[in-house]
Parts: C-alpha cells; structure tokens; sequence
C-alpha cells in the first residue's frame, strides 16, 4: 500500500475548507451575478459582498468601510505600498524590514524607480526588527513605513503595536502584511495601531486569488486599478463575490478556532523541532524570537537543499525549502541572509527547509518526518564523503 502523502507546506498555501467551498458554491451558480447590477440577481450579490464584509470588520474590530476586497495578498501589499505613497505625493522616502515578502520589497523597489526614496531596514540573528533602529529611520521625508507582522519564512513575530505607535508619532504611514499572521495572532487593528493591514484568503482556508487590505478611516490611498470604482474607487473591477464570500467565511472559521489551533500546532513544531534540531550542524532559525506556532525553519549546514527536497518528495513529504512563493525558486532566500552575518553568509553551505504546519496535522505525521529528516541529511552526507 502506498503511504499517505505528508503535506508540511501550509505557510505556501493551504487546502480550502469544505465549509468555504459550501459557502461559496452559489455564488458561482444561482447567485453567480453582477454586484453593480440594479436588478434583484446584482442586489442579491451585493448583499453578500456586504455580509462578507461586515463579518471581515467583525474579526479586525474596524468598520467596513475601511475593507477593501482585492485579488489577494499581492495586490493587497502592492496597493498599500504603492497607492498610500502616490497618495501621500510624487516623492518621499519609505522605509520598510529587510524580510518582508517580496510583494511588499517589489513595490518598494518600483517606487524607488519613480523616484521615491527607499531603505530596507536589517534585522537581528532572530528577524526581529528593533524599534529604536526603527524610528531612527523615520526622518521628515519618511512617508511610509512597512513592516510585517509575521515573517513567512520563519515565521517570527514582529512587534508591530510598538512600531507602528512610533510611526503615529511622527505622521508616518504603517503598512502592515498579515499575511501569515491571520489564524494565528489576533487581528484587531485598534490594538495593533496600523494604518493598512494586508490578508489573503489562501493561507487559511479561504480561496486562492482572494485577498483583503484594511484602510484605516483617514488614511490616503490611490487606487492602483482604476475603472468602474468598485470598492469606493479603491480597487475597480467587477467584485468576485464567490471569492469574497469565502475569504470571510474562512477568516471568521479560523478567528474563531485561533486559541485552539495555536495550542494544538505549537505542541507539534516542538515536537518536530525536537528531533530536528538534535541533527548536527542544524540550526532554528528564529527561534529565540516570538514565533508563529506553525512554521518551523531549519538550516543544515554542508547539505545541498534540492536532492534534499527532492528525496523528502520521494518519501511523500511536502515542504519548502526557506519560502516557496517566489515561483519554486531555489535562490537562497533573502530572508535567512538577513538573519546571517556576512562571513557567515560567506562560508556556509546550507540548506534551508521550513516546515509549515497545518490544522489536520498529525501527530503520526510529525513523528515520520522526524524520522526521516535525519536519515535523509546522513545519507546526503554519507555521500558526499565517500570517494568517487
Ligand atoms: N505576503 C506574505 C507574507 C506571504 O506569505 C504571501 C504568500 O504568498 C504573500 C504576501 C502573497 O500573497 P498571495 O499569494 O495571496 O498573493
């Protein structure tokens, strides 16, 4: 019999509930309509979008009009960097954390060639920002400061509450990507104090291409899609209402199942770093910081990562190696390097694998892949020391 497949790979994306899929199926079929309509079918879609909305406020503690529904956390990301600085003006500087996704680094980047001013700000050995580093940066032509709220790659908890206070302060935008942080840490933007805050309904539970960015009441925005002004002129385009109906239904699921779900996925990383970390040469990555409970990054130095993953496949183990959202990339990633001093960066070989957990994770499951973790690096090892 073959064995069942392990799927470790949550941080990229996750399967949908079958309760999002359920929600969502009429909105492809009988309530498959217009939201912009007049008629009884685009009122009915409209009024969905409006639930949805609401019940998305609900879990950020905002108002509803301060959702905006978009694509996912791609153009979330993108139309907070990029539409708060066009908003604030035709120059600037904007500071952000040298490990935040590459939606928020590639906007970043782009506003530099129109000629914004642009800093990446380093982080410690944990990938922790420090807040003093932080308002040290913030100068007068600051307009935007973007830091996330948990690192997708080792899952590290920044501590946003307090740098974003510091950006109030001096009338600097917070831009904020939750996108790994939603189901595992609390989403009320009051308490948070950030200006924008990103999601994206893939992550838990909720469709792929589905995605939403907080505006807080007062805060500048252009638009980066323009057409028929749907969502207030903020993001045109004609609403997917089954998306959205299942962003929210998957929001409100995992808000609701949050406590239960960080208990249950923390005890398992613990459980797997438990053997993880007792293979020589391996390394937590994070781990001295706040963390999310479901992302666990190991680096192993002297293995090569891509007969590694490839081996992990062929034993029915998914993961990643660092982060797999820049199209199946095996770059060594830009966040482990910001974590790495420069001799260090220099002489390690490494391979980095996150394991990402999710809410149908096993025990059994964590158990196999910390037996076959080991077995894999000692071969890999074994190998390279024999003669040719
Ligand atoms: N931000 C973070 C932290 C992510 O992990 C991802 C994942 O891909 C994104 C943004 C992009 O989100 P999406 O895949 O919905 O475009």
């Amino acid at each position: 019999m073959s064995q069942a497949r392990i799927y470790l790979d949550h941080a990229a994306t996750t399967p949908m509930r079958d309760e999002v899929a359920e929600a969502m199926r009429p909105y492809f079929f009988e309530n498959g309509y217009n939201a912009s309509s007049l008629h009884a079918e685009g009122r009915r879609a409209r009024a969905a979008i409006d639930d949805a909305r609401a019940r998305v406020a609900a879990v950020l503690r905002c108002k509803p009009s301060e959702i905006v529904f978009c694509s996912g956390g791609t153009e979330a990301d993108n139309l907070a960097v990029i539409g708060s600085a066009r908003a604030r003006g035709p120059r600037g500087r904007i500071v952000a954390s040298a490990i935040e996704h590459h939606a928020v680094l590639r906007a970043v980047e782009s506003l530099r060639a129109e000629g914004y001013g642009a800093q990446f700000l380093p982080v410690d050995e944990s990938g922790v920002v420090d807040a003093e580093r932080f308002g040290a940066a913030l100068d007068a032509q600051t307009l935007l400061a973007a830091v996330m709220y948990a690192n997708n790659e080792i899952g590290t908890i920044e501590p946003v509450a307090e740098l974003a206070g510091i950006a109030r302060e001096r009338g600097v935008i917070f831009a904020c990507d939750a996108v790994q942080a939603a189901g595992a840490l609390p989403l009320d933007v009051g308490m948070l104090g950030v200006d924008l805050l990103a999601l994206s309904g893939h992550k838990f539970g909720g469709p792929k291409g589905a995605g939403a960015l907080f505006v807080r009441e007062g805060t500048p925005i252009a638009a980066t899609l323009h057409g028929g002004g749907q969502e207030r002129g903020r993001r045109s385009g004609t609403e997917d209402v089954a998306g959205i109906v299942g962003f929210a239904v998957a929001l409100e699921l995992a808000e609701s199942e949050r406590a239960a779900y960080v208990r249950r996925t923390a005890g398992l990383r613990d459980r797997l770093e438990a053997t993880l970390l007792a293979i020589p040469g391996a390394k937590g990555n994070g781990k001295a910081a706040a963390r999310l409970p479901n992302i666990s990054s190991v680096s192993l130095s002297g293995i090569a990562v891509e007969p590694l993953l490839i081996a992990l496949d062929l034993e029915g183990i998914a993961v990643s190696a660092g982060s797999a959202c820049a199209t199946g990339s095996l770059e060594p990633s830009h966040v482990i390097a910001a974590l790495r001093d420069r001799s260090e960066r220099r002489d390690r070989r490494e391979a980095t694998l996150r394991f990402s957990l999710g809410r149908k994770t096993t025990e059994a499951e964590i158990d196999r892949v910390g037996a076959v973790v080991p077995i894999l690096v000692a071969r890999q090892r074994e190998s390279a020391a024999a003669p040719v």
